[in-house]
Order: structure tokens, then C-alpha cells, then sequence
């Protein structure tokens, strides 16, 4: 089932007048999920993530614009009435319930229709247990299960109407480091085996760029980049998704172009033909340094950090906007490296160049 969104616009009045104005949470978004695919809506703390979920599902209603599921304009309608199925980070179980009567619960209040037998809802409630793998533990109370085990059950519960679109707001924050890991990738064996239409809200890039086919990258409700997670990572349009997508984060530097070429302080690390003179800021991503002792950018060494794979080099620069400048280096790879000065080379496909004043990409 493809989603569309037509110039989806959520507004909260403000609540008196002394608190400002009001929020524009969501700001005319206008972009489709195609059908059977899994989108993560990514950006940092009130940037209208759940508020854009809220209105997909319903439960909140959007100041203007459309929602379509498929040909259907849901836009007007109630969350029951649209076939979604909803997970939240905290679960949300029935405590005095079993997993079972949990799963149970939604095709019971099935109406019309779609009423089922006992028999055909005990059927769906284990095969959906199945797929989510607790069809051992249906006799349990979500206070004998972990975690990991209850987020199962919730989405197990969400499946069971075999809903058109699925909708999971945070639903690995309250898991352990490890759990996360091992959860995100039953959701998404989970999505490819069932092919529903799903969106995903998170503030964890990494988690993003795992599980999506597509990413949108939000920031105060304005919508800064959809694309397939690489091509974000190896393409964004502004320093915003450059600094929000990556760990280690993308270094960054103030630069000046003069005569086409980039200077970083009075290393003349590219060459830019074609880009007036002006300041810039420059993006260099971890991996995109390579120790050179004839390279052009000139660092002070901090410390190396063995991480097994990889070494972490640590230096400082002139330029950088942060305190350190990180990169990533194979181990196989590694060169004996100075003690004091350590130069590189940049890859030019891992360096972009940003307007000081607009901070958009800079295409070369
Ligand atoms: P988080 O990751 O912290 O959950 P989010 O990206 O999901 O954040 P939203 O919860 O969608 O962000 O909120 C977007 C903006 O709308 C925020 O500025 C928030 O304060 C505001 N907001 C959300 N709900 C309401 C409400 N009911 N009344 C007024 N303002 C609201």
C-alpha cells in the first residue's frame, strides 16, 4: 500500500500568548512511501517526527493537507477505521492480559465484515506469533517477558489485523544496546516478509540508515532530504544531514575558496574550478583522510586509537570547527605515523563544500 502525504502541514496553537508563537511542527510535507517499503523518519528531538506518524495513523489531526493509502484519501478518517497497525517505544501491553489475549485483543473487537471466528483468530494470533518468534511464550504475562520479548508482542498485536500500513515510533528506545541490535533486524525480516508499507521514527541515525529503503531527514519540521540512506550519507544537500547522518560525525572545517582552490587556515587541500572566491565550511567524513606524508592538510597528532578494524587517528587543525579532528583508518593499511605532525590527503568524493551564509552543498 503506497502512502502519499500532500502538503501536510501540522500547527499547535500557542497556549497563551506569553509562551510565543505558535509551532509549526510539521511544515507542508509532500512526499509518497511506495508500496511495501520501509521509510525512517530521522531528525533530532521535536522535529516533528511523531507528529507526522500521529496524523498517518490518525490520531492526530493535520491543519492542512491530505493523506492517501493507496487511491483512498484517509485524511478524515479514525485510526480504526484505516488499517494501520501502531507500536510504541513502551510497548503498551495489557499487564493483567497473557501475550495471547494481548494478540488476541484487536481481532475481538473486529467489526462488520471482518468479525472472525474464534478458531480463524486463534490461527492469525499464532501465526503472527510465529512470525515475530514468541509462539513459546503465549501463556506468559508481559511482566515474565524482557524487553525485547514485549516489543515482539506489541508488534505481534499491531500485525494481527494485518494492518495496510505499519507505524513504529521509537520502538527499540527502551531496549538495551545489544537487544536494539538484534530487534532491528527481526523488524526488518519482519517488514520483508510481510511487505507492509512501514514507517519508522527514530533519532538514531545509525538505526535509520540500517533498517531503511528510504530515509527522511527532518529539522524543525521542514523536511531537509529524502533518499536511500547511502546516497544521503555520500550526497547531502546542506551541513545539517552532513553532520546528522555518520559516526564518527563528519569533521568540520572553515575554509576559503581563492582562485579555485579550497584552503583550510593555509593548507590548499582541493581544487574547486568553477566556485568563486568566498568562506565556506568544509565537511571531511572520517573515513575520507589518508595519511600522506606529501598530503596537503597539516595536523597537529593527538593520539592513536587502536579499535581492531579500524585506527582512530586524533589530531587537531587550525581550521576545524571542532576540538579534534577524527579519522578512520584501515589497520591493514596503517603507516608509521609522526609523532607530532601527521598530514593527509582527502579523498575528494568524502569532502564537501557549504555556503558559510546558506550552509547548502556547494556541488562540484
Ligand atoms: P521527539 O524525538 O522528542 O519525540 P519529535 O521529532 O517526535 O520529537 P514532535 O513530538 O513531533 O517531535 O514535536 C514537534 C514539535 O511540536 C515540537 O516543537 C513540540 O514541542 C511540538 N508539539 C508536539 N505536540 C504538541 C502539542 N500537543 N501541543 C503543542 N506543541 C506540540
Amino acid at each position: 500500500m503506497k502512502v502519499v502525504l500532500k502538503n501536510l502541514t501540522k500547527i499547535f496553537p500557542s497556549r497563551n500568548k506569553k509562551q510565543g508563537d505558535e509551532v509549526i511542527a510539521v511544515n507542508n510535507f509532500d512526499f509518497e512511501i511506495p508500496d511495501g517499503k520501509l521509510i525512517g523518519l530521522l531528525g533530532p528531538s521535536g522535529c516533528g517526527k511523531s507528529t507526522t506518524l500521529y496524523m498517518i495513523s490518525g490520531l492526530q489531526k493535520p491543519s492542512s493537507g491530505r493523506i492517501f493509502f493507496g487511491d483512498d484519501d484517509v485524511t478524515d478518517l479514525s485510526p480504526e477505521n484505516r488499517g494501520i497497525g501502531l507500536v510504541f517505544q513502551n510497548y503498551a501491553l495489557y499487564p493483567h492480559m497473557t501475550v495471547k489475549q494481548n494478540i488476541l485483543f484487536p481481532l475481538q473487537n473486529l467489526k462488520g465484515k471482518d468479525r472472525m471466528s474464534k478458531d480463524e483468530m486463534l490461527e492469525q494470533a499464532y501465526n503472527v506469533a510465529k512470525l515475530v518468534q514468541i509462539d513459546n511464550l503465549m501463556e506468559r504475562k508481559p511482566s515474565e517477558l524482557s524487553g525485547g520479548q514485549q516489543q515482539r508482542v506489541a508488534i505481534a498485536r499491531a500485525l494481527a489485523k494485518m494492518p495496510r500500513v505499519l507505524l513504529l515510533d521509537e520502538p527499540l528506545s527502551n531496549l538495551d544496546a545489544r537487544l536494539r541490535l538484534q530487534t532491528r533486524e527481526e523488524i526488518r525480516r519482519i517488514q520483508r516478509e510481510t511487505k507492509i508499507t512501514t514507517v519508522f521514527v527514530t533519532h538514531d541515525q545509525e538505526e535509520a540508515m540500517s533498517i531503511s529503503d528510504m530515509i527522511v531527514v527532518m529539522k524543525l519540521g521542514v523536511i531537509q532530504q529524502i533518499g536511500k540512506p547511502q546516497d544521503v550519507y555520500d550526497d547531502p544537500k546542506n551541513l545539517f544531514v552532513a553532520k546528522f547522518l555518520g559516526t564518527p560525525p563528519i569533521n568540520v572545517f572553515k575554509g576559503q575558496v581563492k582562485s579555485g582552490v579550497l584552503y583550510l587556515d593555509r593548507d590548499a587541500v582541493l581544487k574547486c574550478p568553477g566556485v568563486p572566491d568566498k568562506d565556506v565550511f568544509v565537511g571531511i567524513r572520517p573515513e575520507g583522510f589518508i595519511p600522506d606524508p606529501k598530503g596537503a592538510l597539516h595536523c597537529a597528532l593527538s593520539s592513536v586509537e587502536v579499535m581492531g578494524r579500524d585506527v582512530s587517528v586524533v589530531s587537531t587543525h587550525p581550521a576545524s570547527l571542532n576540538p579534534l579532528v577524527r579519522s578512520i583508518i584501515d589497520a591493514d593499511v596503517q603507516p608509521a605515523l609522526g609523532t607530532r605532525e601527521v598530514t593527509f590527503s582527502v579523498k575528494p568524493h568524502k569532502i564537501f563544500l557549504f555556503d558559510a551564509e546558506t550552509e547548502e552543498r556547494i556541488v562540484l
